[in-house]
């Protein structure tokens, strides 16, 4: 990584090592952020140390070559590059839902011809991101649907030899530099209520889907969030993702986490380094007049306090919800704390970095510091799902006993 980078050998990183790592890189990023936030230009100098550092597998399995990463590492790791460039880290976390909601099943528990199929699909998708640092991204998100994936209308329909997909994507981060696209589908007759909604793996170059180029927004602008469009798209019948067809719903609404839990992580550092940046500005920063810094103001350090307070009990709930993944997978209690966590964390940015910018004063939203950046940014945690809304309806069915485990709880 230019020069300055650890020897990195994934078999006998620590937790603390794999996070360590991703501070140093957090910092690298730290600088490059603002200008690819300006220019709305994807971070391909980010990837490009993720790729060196080997940390494409932090989520594939040791004995395959990866790093083993549990969740709580998972999250710790997503927050230390968020610090630096949240744009990277959302989007370095679309492809770990490819590949952490693989490793956590344990397939040799599965018998007969479909148990040999799915291992085959992981032993090729572990080496693909291992030797051939290959970067997946997610398409599910359509227009007017969101990721309601129990309403999406893209089709996939068997063919000889594969399938063939046609319809319309709305935000498909990593577009244009992904090299496989995990596309959601239903197949062209439903009968049930639950439709049997499945992942496609579309490769980068298949002339079968079309990017319109036109992310141009508020934040997490350098995420090259884009519409896809696919007609006609043909993929082989081992682009099925994991072998398996129409499970996508029944596992979202058992085990969210691979679809909500990265946001927590994420979120979390923006508002961390959001903090960062206020104590540091306003120790720098003078009370009108006098020679005193701002820190010693008993206003300010209420403010500065409640700041704090509200940060580290959101760490507290983001990392005991992911301890909750590890431990205790798909549970009632676990799911719970996701969707306490997303929720809690995805208001906390907004809040915070508005707050911030109070107590730094109009110097601090200049584009020269990242405090504007973090506040565009944070705002968008909230919208992705599930959405602050959503986690609320969640945990408030939860305590009124609904089983969320079954899809037809859930706006899935
Ligand atoms: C930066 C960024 C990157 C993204 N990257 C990707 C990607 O790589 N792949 C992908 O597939 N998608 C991606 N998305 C899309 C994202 O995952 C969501 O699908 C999308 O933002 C939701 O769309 P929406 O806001 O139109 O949705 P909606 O689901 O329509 O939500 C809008 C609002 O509706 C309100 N609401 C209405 N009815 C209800 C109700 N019954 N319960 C609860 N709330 C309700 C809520 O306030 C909610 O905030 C990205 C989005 C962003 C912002």
């Amino acid at each position: 990584m230019n020069g300055s980078s650890t020897a990195l050998d994934p078999q006998t990183m620590t937790s603390n090592d794999i996070i360590t790592l991703c501070h140093e890189l957090g910092k690298r990023f730290k600088e490059r952020a603002a200008k690819h936030d300006r220019e709305g230009s994807f971070p391909e100098d980010d990837f490009a140390d993720l790729k060196e550092a080997g940390l494409l597998s932090i989520m594939v399995p040791k004995e395959y070559g990866g790093f083993g990463a549990d969740f709580v590492t998972y999250t710790r790791a997503l927050e230390q590059l968020a610090m630096g460039c949240p744009s990277t880290a959302l989007t370095y976390n679309m492809h770990n839902i490819a590949i952490g909601s693989i490793s956590e099943v344990d397939l040799e528990a599965i018998p007969g011809r479909h148990g040999r199929e799915m291992r085959e699909f992981r032993d090729w998708i572990y080496k693909e991101v291992v030797e051939g640092q290959k970067i997946f991204a997610s398409a599910s998100s359509e227009p007017g649907i969101g990721a309601h994936f129990s309403k999406m209308t893209t089709k996939y329909e068997p063919v000889d030899g594969g399938y063939v997909i046609n319809g319309k994507k709305s935000w498909v981060s990593m577009a244009g530099y992904a090299d496989y696209y995990v596309v959601a589908a239903r197949p062209p007759v439903v009968k049930s209520d639950i439709p049997p909604i499945s992942f496609l793996l579309v490769e980068s170059g298949n002339p079968g889907y079309e990017f319109k180029f036109n992310w141009d927004v508020l934040g997490m602008r350098s995420t090259s969030t884009n519409p896809m469009t696919l007609t006609d798209c043909f993929v082989p019948k081992d682009a099925m993702f994991l072998a398996s067809e129409g499970l996508a719903l029944f596992k979202l609404a058992r085990e969210p986490h691979w679809t909500i839990g990265g946001y927590i992580g994420v979120y979390l550092g923006i508002a961390t380094a959001a903090f960062n940046f206020t104590v540091e500005m306003l120790k720098k920063k003078k009370i009108p007049g006098t020679t005193m810094s701002k820190s010693e103001d008993p206003v300010i350090q209420a403010r500065v306090g409640e700041m704090y307070s509200r940060l580290e009990s959101a760490r507290s709930v983001v990392y005991g919800a992911a301890h909750l993944i590890d431990t205790r997978r798909g549970t009632p209690e676990a799911n719970a704390a996701i969707h306490n966590s997303k929720y809690i964390v995805s208001e906390l940015g907004p809040w915070l970095t508005s707050w911030a910018i109070r107590l730094c004063g109009t110097t601090a939203i200049a584009k020269a510091f990242p405090l504007e950046r973090l506040y565009r940014d944070s705002r968008c945690g909230g919208l992705m799902p599930a959405t602050s809304d959503e986690c609320l309806t969640y945990m408030g069915k939860s305590a009124f006993g609904a089983d969320l485990s079954k899809p037809a709880e859930t706006y899935w």
